[in-house]
C-alpha cells in the first residue's frame, strides 16, 4: 500500500463543505452564553442548552469553520472509554461512582444514535461494538484480566466478554489472532457529518455560529477577537487540545497528535473476508494505541499514536503529517489486515487532541467566574464530548441530574511542567510505548519499557483503555 499519492486533508472532509462558509463576528456582540470552538464539546453544549433553555441566546465562534478540530478529524470511535481505565475512577472515587460514571457513558453512546437520528442527521451511526484481538500468549493474559477485572467491577457479559479465537477471527479475521475482548458500548460513525449536521440543528434552534472568529483572549465576562468583544455572563471554553494555545493555557491541556490514514473503497468479497460485518471498530493489545473502524462507504481507516509531541504545547499545520508515522500505520495496518496490502491509501492525515497532566477529563463550570470548560478526553473524546457537553448544558442552567454528580465534574487539573521537562517526559513516554512493542513483538513476553510508560502516567496496563 502506497501513501505517497494519498491526498493530505481527513477522508471524512470530502463528505462536507469546509470552506467557512458562516459569516464572522460582527463587530461587539452580547449573548447569554458565549461558546469557543464548533467542535462536540461545544455544540453538544449549546445543542442541551437549547433544549433545557430555548430562551437562551447562544453563539458559538470557531477560528476556521465547523469541525475543523479533532471532531472532524478522528477515528469514529463512540464509545465509552475513559483515559485512565475505570478502575482508577474506582480507587479515587469508590465504586458507586465510578459505576455511575461507566454507565452515563454507555447511555451516551445510545443517545449519540438517537438523537442523531430524531434530528436527521446522517451520521453512518452503527453500534456494532469495540473489538480487542489478542495475538499472543501475553495480550490474550491482558484480555482474560480486562474482562475479569470489568465484571469483578460489576459488568456482565452483555457489556463486555472474551472471545475465543474463532469468535475473535469471525469479527476480524485479521493475522495470528488467538481471541480477544468484544466491548458492547460502541458504534462506529462519520465524525464529519455528524459535527456538521449538529452544527445545522443548533443553527435551526436559533444559535449564532461564528466561523473564522478567533478568541485572542478570554476576561470574566468576554471573548475578545480581532471582530469584536462577545459579551456573555457565562463563557465555554470548548477548546480541548487547542486550549493550550491561548494566553497563559500552555501548561493546563497539551496537545497530543493521533495520526490516521484511509484506504480507497474495498471491494465486497475483501470484505467477505475480513469481517468486521457490524462495522465493529478494531484495536490490538500493543502499547502504542492503534484504532480502526470499517467506514460505511467500505474503506479501512485506521490511527494511531506516535508522533512527537512538539515543543512548547505547538500546534502546526504541518504536524498533520509526518511521513514515518503514516508509513507506520500502514505497516502495521497491513500487518494486521494483510488482505488490504493491494488496495491504495487515498488519504492521510492527523490532528491534536487534549491531554491535562493527571491523564483524566475534566467537565467544570464555576459560576462565580462566569467560566466554564470540557475536554482533557485523551482520544476518547467523540462519545465523552457529547456526555461533557449535555452536563455542561445541565450544570449551567442549574439542572440537577445524575450527570452532574458524576467525579469529574469540576475536577480540576494540575498543570504539566514547565518545557524542557514536558518535551523530554511526554516524548520519553511515547519512546517507551514504541520500544516495548519491539521487545513483545520479538520475544512475545511483557516488557518493562511499557510498566515504566504507564507509570509515568499514573496507570496500570490492566486497567487501561485502548483507544
Ligand atoms: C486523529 C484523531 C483521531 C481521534 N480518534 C478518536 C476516536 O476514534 N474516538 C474518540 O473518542 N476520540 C477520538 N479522538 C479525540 C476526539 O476527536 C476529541 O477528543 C474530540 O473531538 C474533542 O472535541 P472538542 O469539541 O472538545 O475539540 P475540537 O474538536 O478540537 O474543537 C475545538 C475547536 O476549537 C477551534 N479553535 C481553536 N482555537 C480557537 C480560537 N482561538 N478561537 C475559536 N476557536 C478556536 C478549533 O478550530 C476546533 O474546531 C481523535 C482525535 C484525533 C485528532
Amino acid at each position: 500500500m502506497d501513501i505517497t499519492s494519498a491526498r493530505t486533508t481527513p477522508y471524512w472532509w470530502d463528505a462536507v463543505d469546509t470552506v467557512p462558509g458562516r459569516d464572522g463576528l460582527g463587530g461587539d456582540t452580547d449573548v447569554d452564553v458565549a461558546i469557543i470552538g464548533a467542535g462536540f464539546t461545544g455544540l453538544w453544549c449549546a445543542y442541551h442548552l437549547t433544549r433545557l433553555d430555548p430562551s437562551l441566546r447562544i453563539a458559538v465562534i470557531e477560528k476556521e469553520h465547523v469541525g475543523f478540530g479533532a471532531s472532524g478529524r478522528n477515528g469514529g470511535w463512540c464509545h465509552a472509554g475513559y483515559s485512565l481505565g475505570h478502575g482508577q475512577l474506582v480507587s479515587s472515587h469508590g465504586h458507586d461512582a465510578a459505576m455511575a460514571h461507566m454507565r452515563a457513558l454507555f447511555a451516551s453512546v445510545d443517545e449519540v444514535g438517537e438523537i442523531a437520528e430524531r434530528e436527521g442527521i446522517d451520521a453512518e451511526f452503527a453500534k456494532g461494538g469495540v473489538l480487542t484481538v489478542a495475538r499472543s500468549d501475553l495480550q490474550m493474559r491482558l484480555a482474560s484480566e480486562q474482562v475479569d477485572g470489568a465484571h469483578t467491577f460489576g459488568l456482565i457479559d452483555d457489556d463486555i466478554r472474551l472471545l475465543d479465537g474463532d469468535e475473535a477471527r469471525g469479527m476480524l479475521n485479521a493475522s495470528g489472532v488467538l481471541g480477544g475482548v468484544w466491548h458492547a458500548h460502541g458504534a462506529a460513525l462519520h465524525p464529519a457529518k455528524l459535527v456538521h449536521g449538529l452544527a445545522s440543528v443548533v443553527e435551526a434552534r436559533g444559535v449564532m455560529i461564528y466561523e473564522g472568529t478567533a478568541a485572542r483572549g478570554v476576561g470574566k465576562g468576554v471573548i475578545r477577537t480581532d471582530m469584536g468583544r462577545l459579551s456573555a455572563p457565562m463563557i465555554v471554553v470548548a477548546m480541548e487540545g487547542y486550549r493550550s494555545q491561548l494566553p497563559g493555557e500552555k501548561r493546563r491541556i497539551v496537545p497530543i497528535y493521533s495520526l490516521m490514514v484511509a484506504t480507497e473503497p474495498l471491494p465486497d468479497d475483501v470484505w467477505d473476508e475480513i469481517g468486521l460485518a457490524d462495522r465493529q471498530m478494531f484495536t490490538d493489545f500493543r502499547n502504542l494505541i492503534i484504532y480502526g473502524q470499517r467506514t460505511g462507504d467500505g474503506r479501512l481507516a485506521f490511527g494511531g499514536r506516535g508522533a512527537p509531541y512538539h515543543w512548547g504545547s505547538a500546534i502546526e499545520p504541518g504536524f498533520d503529517i509526518d511521513d514515518s508515522v503514516h508509513s507506520e500505520l500502514v505497516r502495521v495496518l497491513t500487518d494486521l489486515v494483510p488482505q488490504i496490502a493491494p488496495y491504495e491509501a487515498t488519504h492521510r492525515w492527523g490532528g491534536p487532541l487534549g491531554v491535562s497532566r493527571d491523564w483524566r477529563p475534566s467537565v467544570t463550570v464555576d459560576h462565580g467566574k462566569g467560566i466554564a470548560w470540557a475536554g482533557g478526553y485523551v482520544g476518547d473524546g467523540v462519545n465523552t464530548a457529547h456526555l461533557a457537553g449535555q452536563t455542561l448544558a445541565d450544570l449551567i442552567t442549574g439542572t440537577d441530574t445524575e450527570r452532574t454528580m458524576l467525579p469529574w465534574v469540576n475536577h480540576r487539573w494540575p498543570t504539566w511542567e514547565p518545557e524542557p521537562l514536558r518535551w523530554i517526559g511526554i516524548n520519553a513516554g511515547l519512546a517507551l510505548a514504541k520500544a516495548a512493542d519491539r521487545t513483545e513483538e520479538r520475544t512475545g513476553r511483557h516488557s518493562r519499557k511499557a510498566d515504566l510508560g504507564l507509570w509515568m502516567r499514573g496507570q496500570s496496563r490492566g486497567s487501561r483503555r485502548r483507544t
